[in-house]
């Protein structure tokens, strides 16, 4: 294994230094919680942090995104929209890149969507080890602990110091250019994998989903007319909450405005998700999926069984927010495979 080394200060400067050359979102701390935010200083940067409100998807799929603008008079000019400018996102946990990582196989399949892409292209992710897990994580059952690919930058916190692994020479190019460091010793190297082989046990034991993850779609397919979706939807809210707080949930809605001068307007999407009451509905009225029931199933279903077709893994990186935000508590998917593989 290869890495440099960044002292704590040194950390400070490299970030100070990016946010002098460029645009910077890093996690912050607000009220108790965490949030990714614009930076204007380093020391804002928190890299120790459990679980951020919403996943850094928002930068690289924003809640509203322009697509076209188009004008009606004096003639009809309609013109493309791609709103990407270079960015950096620090500290990104393995889980929230591994769903990045999914969205980009997905927006890349069949049909490019350009604006992802492009906004992608201009992203530089440094990603950061946790240190510590939200109580509703699992990410662990869902093999989220790692990842190997998808980020310029790895840092690991190893005690006072952070060692910074290289995952793409514009990182290495990065570091060079913006950061005093150091070669890894060895005995760095021991440490860093120390931390890296007690990460599994990170997520508290009662987050843990008792089956593997190839295991998962199966236990789901078995009991796709198991009570326990009508059961469990009576209480759903129809909020949508657990599919908008999803790093992995990518549904949008397309729609017109025309301003008030009636010439010119815009195309824009906006996020949308399978727990909304109309997010199945068409135009002539007709609603696909009009029970509450058949909205929270198929919410299981679209992640661990037909994403999870196309991904060759589901589409759940077990960060646990959906658990979190849930009112009623009948998101969890933990509970619900969980539950599903107890039924006779
Ligand atoms: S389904 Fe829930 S736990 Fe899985 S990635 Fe989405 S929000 Fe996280
Ligand atoms: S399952 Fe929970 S978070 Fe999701 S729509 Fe229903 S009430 Fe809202």
């Amino acid at each position: 294994m290869n890495a440099k080394i960044l002292t704590k200060e040194n950390l400070l400067s490299f970030v100070q230094n990016l946010i002098k050359t460029g645009e910077v979102v890093g996690v912050t701390k607000k009220d108790g919680k965490f949030a990714f935010d614009h930076l204007k200083r380093a020391s804002d940067l928190v890299l120790d942090y459990d679980v951020t409100l919403l996943p850094p998807k928002k930068y690289v799929m924003p809640q509203r995104e322009t697509l076209i603008k188009f004008n009606v008079k004096p003639e009809v000019k309609v013109e493309a929209v791609v709103e990407a400018t270079p960015f950096t996102l620090i500290g990104v946990h393995p889980y929230d890149l591994k769903a990045i990582n999914q969205l980009d196989r997905l927006f890349e399949e069949n049909h490019v969507d350009t604006n992802y892409m492009k906004r992608r292209e201009q992203a530089t992710i440094i990603a950061v080890t946790p240190t510590r897990a939200s109580k509703w994580s699992f990410w662990s059952s869902m093999n989220s602990i790692f990842v190997e690919t998808g980020f310029d930058l790895l840092l690991t916190d190893i005690g006072g110091r952070y060692a910074v692994e290289i995952g793409t020479a514009h990182g290495d190019e990065l570091l060079k250019k913006h950061a005093k460091f150091e070669e890894a010793a060895p005995a760095d190297i021991e440490k860093l994998e120390s931390i890296r082989s007690a990460l599994p046990k990170m997520c508290s034991a009662d987050r843990k989903i008792n089956a593997l993850t190839h295991e998962m779609t199966a236990i789901l397919e078995i009991h796709r007319k198991s009570e326990l979706w009508e059961k469990r939807a009576e209480k759903c809210y129809s909020c949508g909450s657990c599919n908008l707080i999803c790093p992995t949930c990518y549904c949008f809605d397309v729609k017109e405005e025309i301003d008030l001068n009636l010439k010119d307007g815009s195309r824009y999407r906006v996020w949308d998700g399978c727990l909304l009451e109309d997010f199945a509905k068409i135009g002539s009225g007709e609603n696909f999926r009009e029970k509450r029931a058949d909205r929270f199933r198929h919410r299981f279903f679209r992640k661990w069984s037909y994403l999870a077709a196309k991904l060759t893994e589901p589409a759940c990186v077990g960060c646990g927010r959906c658990s979190s935000v849930c009112l009623p508590d009948i998101a969890d998917p933990v509970k619900v495979i969980n539950e599903l593989k107890e039924e006779k």
